[in-house]
Formats: structure tokens, sequence, C-alpha cells
């Protein structure tokens, strides 16, 4: 095992902010950038994000690159670099969090904070989700501006705090407060993407996100007489009417709905397989009602199927009871609702989740998700695409659905551009990239940062 840190290469002096000065050293790589990033311990909550917000927009001034920092807490600062086009498309956005999750109570090999190399993958906290995917575009950007190349339309990079946590002082502030800087922005690209799908063994899959789930958590009141614990409970026994909730919610969904994105989705996959896996892909397609098709496929991977065929309602916070002697009269219920993309409105969601609860619990919509426009997969998702074959010949580009909701919902629903998540990785087949995300030991190989600066360059580059 080679335990190593590289140092930087041509820029020592990128470790302190400085004035403008001339292009950025070219060897400014993508996992140095990386490295960097995540020695900031940005965990959120609290976040504290200023000090690596200030030393990215050190490194991006070097090179030239005008910034803008905008706050509603000074501790946490978004920056929006943007590097001029040509002015032959509009603007391109990228974005990216710095926050991260915490590390609490998780058993980790290596420091979360360390940066450290081990066998070609940069260990830490935020390797995946999101401070790998930020060096790719930064160090593409950087890579632009080095070799003086001009994009077509104007690149604007927003890097913002404060995803993990709901985004107020991060994305949401910037498209309410400042969306003049986001105008003419039609497309744009932010995180998740690159998962291997659990389908590695069978085919190299790129998976572009082109669609997220929505987010609708309720909460759900139950009510019945009280009483002495030492007797039988009554049929209409609050601890009854839970056991009935919990059976009318067991399957995990509201029931199947066809929309465009998945079945395009799930053609493309079916396709991308071998034979026999393929059909059985297609097959759910035809008729999702059936899961049994998918028998024998990664459990994780069926669990994703079924999540995007249908929107899903998890039994996760349950509340109630006030003594071991005592029938409880009330119990809550939290449920964590995801609606499918397709401009499926909460009322029809509602409306679902009632037919299947029955008329008398109480039901309460306490988070609610931005509505985003049904997705287009028009010519710009096409040099997403272009980029990925031309760089992995072998590979599958493939349109997904998030069962997450990133700050793509907010650029979107807001401001109405059609966000993507593209994080482009190559991966060796047996790699368990989406389980390493929140989790401990969280890292990325050094080849998958280099092959998405490659890809973020030739797409920046007007090349796709
Ligand atoms: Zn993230």
């Amino acid at each position: 095992m080679i335990v190593k840190t590289t140092e930087p290469q041509l820029s020592a002096a990128a470790d302190s902010p400085g004035p403008a000065g001339p292009p950025v050293a070219p060897g400014l790589s993508p996992v140095w950038i990386a490295q960097r990033l995540i020695r900031f311990n940005t965990v959120n909550p609290p976040g504290d994000e200023a000090e690596c917000v200030q030393w990215i927009r050190g490194v991006l001034d070097r090179a030239g690159i005008e910034t803008r920092i905008l706050a509603s807490d000074p501790r946490r600062p978004n920056l929006v670099a943007r590097l001029p086009g040509r002015g032959l498309e509009p603007p391109l956005l990228l974005h990216a969090h710095v926050d991260v999750v915490p590390v609490e109570g998780q058993e980790w090999t290596r420091p979360p904070f360390g940066g450290e190399i081990v066998d070609g993958e940069l260990w830490g906290r935020g390797a995946v989700d999101m401070k790998g995917h930020l060096a790719m575009m930064m160090a593409a950007l950087l890579r632009m501006r080095a070799r003086g190349d001009v994009p077509p339309g104007d690149v604007i990079l927003a890097v913002v705090p404060d995803e993990e946590t709901g985004s107020t002082v991060g994305a949401r502030f910037l498209v309410e407060r400042h969306p003049e800087l986001f105008a003419g922005v039609r497309y744009a690209i932010g995180e998740d993407g690159g998962a291997e799908l659990g389908l590695g063994p069978y085919a190299r899959l790129h998976p572009i996100v082109v669609a997220e789930k929505r987010t609708c958590w309720v909460r759900v009141t139950l009510r019945g007489p009280g009483g002495h614990a030492s007797r039988v409970a009554s049929g209409s026994g609050v601890v009854n009417k839970l056991r009935r909730l919990l059976e009318s919610l067991a399957d995990g969904g509201l029931g199947v709905q066809h929309t465009p994105v998945v079945d395009r989705m799930l053609k493309e996959l079916a396709n991308a397989l071998p034979p026999g896996v393929g059909e059985r892909v297609d097959a759910f397609r035809v008729a999702p009602e059936d899961p049994s098709v998918l028998d024998g496929l990664d459990e994780s991977t069926v669990r994703y199927l079924r999540s995007i065929v249908q929107h899903t309602v998890s039994v996760t916070v349950l509340q109630g009871g006030t003594g071991t002697n005592v029938h409880p009269t009330e119990i809550t219920v939290e449920l964590d609702g995801r609606v499918l993309p397709g401009g499926f409105t909460t009322e029809e969601f509602l409306g679902l989740l009632r037919e299947r609860v029955g008329p008398e619990p109480e039901l309460e919509l306490f988070v609610e998700g931005e509505l985003s426009p049904p997705p287009r997969l028009d010519a710009f998702y096409d040099r997403l695409v272009k980029v990925l074959k031309a760089k992995d010949p072998d590979g599958v580009p493939l349109p997904i659905v998030t069962t997450a909701s990133t700050d793509a919902r907010l650029f979107s629903s807001r401001l109405g551009i059609q966000c993507f998540g593209w994080m482009p990785l190559l991966h060796a087949p047996e790699t368990v990239y989406r389980d390493r995300l929140h989790c401990p030991d969280e890292r990325i190989a050094v080849s998958a940062l280099e092959f998405g600066t490659d890809c973020f360059h030739m797409l920046l580059s007007g090349a796709g």
C-alpha cells in the first residue's frame, strides 16, 4: 500500500490569496485541487465554508478568472466566477457545493479530512460529493485559461455552501437575490450522475441525470383512546391504527406511473445490457408492476429501479407514547415522500397517499420541494453524450432519473434552466461508487478525476 500526498505542481502560491495575475500554470491538476478542498473541514452543520471558498477565489483570481463573492452570512459565502466566451452560445452554468455531510459516528480507515492518496485513490469526505466534482470543473476552467481557449459562450461557475441542509444561504439565496447573474443561461451542470447503478459487470454506463424526484415530506398524526396498558388495547387504539398505516405503506410506493423520461432510460439501459439481463430490464419497463422480473440483479439496483417508476413513501420517524403502562393517545409518523418528475402536482401525490392510508389519519405536508419543468433531452444533452463517447468509446451514456434532490431543483424551478447531473467518471467495473456517498471511507480514483477534467475541458471548449 502506498500512501503519499501530492504537492502543488507549479503554483505553490495558490495556497494564499493574491491579486489577479497571469494565467495559472497548466499543471494545476484536479487531484491537487480536490486534495486541498477536502482538507478544509466544511461539515454542514455548521458549514463554515468561508475559508474554502476564499481559497477557491484565490486560485481562480490568479488565473485571471473574474470572481464575485455574494453572501447572506459572511461565514458562508457563495462565489460566482465567469469565464467570458465568444458570444456564440448562451452562458453555461456549472454549479457545485463545498459543504459536506458529517463524519461523526463513522469508522474511517483514513483521516476524513486528510486528502491522502492510497493505491491510486484520493480519500476523504467530499471526494465524491462533491469536492472531487468541483475540482474537475475548476481544473477544466484553469486549463481553458492556461491554453487560451475561449469557450463558445460564457462559462459561469457557482460555488455554493449549504446544499446538504436546505441551500438557504447557498443556491436558494443566489437564485432569489441575484438571478441577474444567471441571465440567459439555458443549461446547467451540477452534481450526481456518474454512478454505475450496480450494473458495472454488464456494461460501462455513464449515467447523466436528466431529472430529479421531488421531495414531499408528510407528517401523519394518529389519535385514539388511551387507558391503562395492563388491559388489551382497543381496536380503535392508536397502535392498531399505526399497524394498519404501516401495512398500507409496506411496499414503499404509491403505484406505478409511466413517465416518458423513465421509459427512455429503461429502453436505453435494456439495449446497453447483454441480452439476458437487457430483456429483463425491458420486461420491467413494460410492466413495472411486477418487479420479480428483476430477481437476481443487485439488490440496491432493483430498489433504485422500483423507486423511479412510482412516487415513493418511506416511513422514517415515529414518535409517541408517554409511559410503558399507558396506551398512547397520539402517534406521529413522518413520511419521506418522493414524487416523480414530469409535472405531477402535490395534490395528486397527496390524493394517492390518502387512498392508501384511508380517510382518518391527519396528513400534513411539512416540506414541499420545488416543482421543476419536465426534462428536455435536446441538443445540449446530445453534446454531453458526444463528449463521453469521444473520451470512452466503449462506454454507454445513459439518461437517468435520480431519486435524490440537489441544488438543480432551485436553478430549474426558479430560473427555468435545464439542469443535468454530469460527473464524468471512468471506473473499474467493481467500483461501488454510490455506496460511498455520505458513508465512511469516501474516496475517488485519481484517474477518474483526470477523466472527468478531460470531459469538462472538451465540453467547455465547444469541441463536444
Ligand atoms: Zn452533493
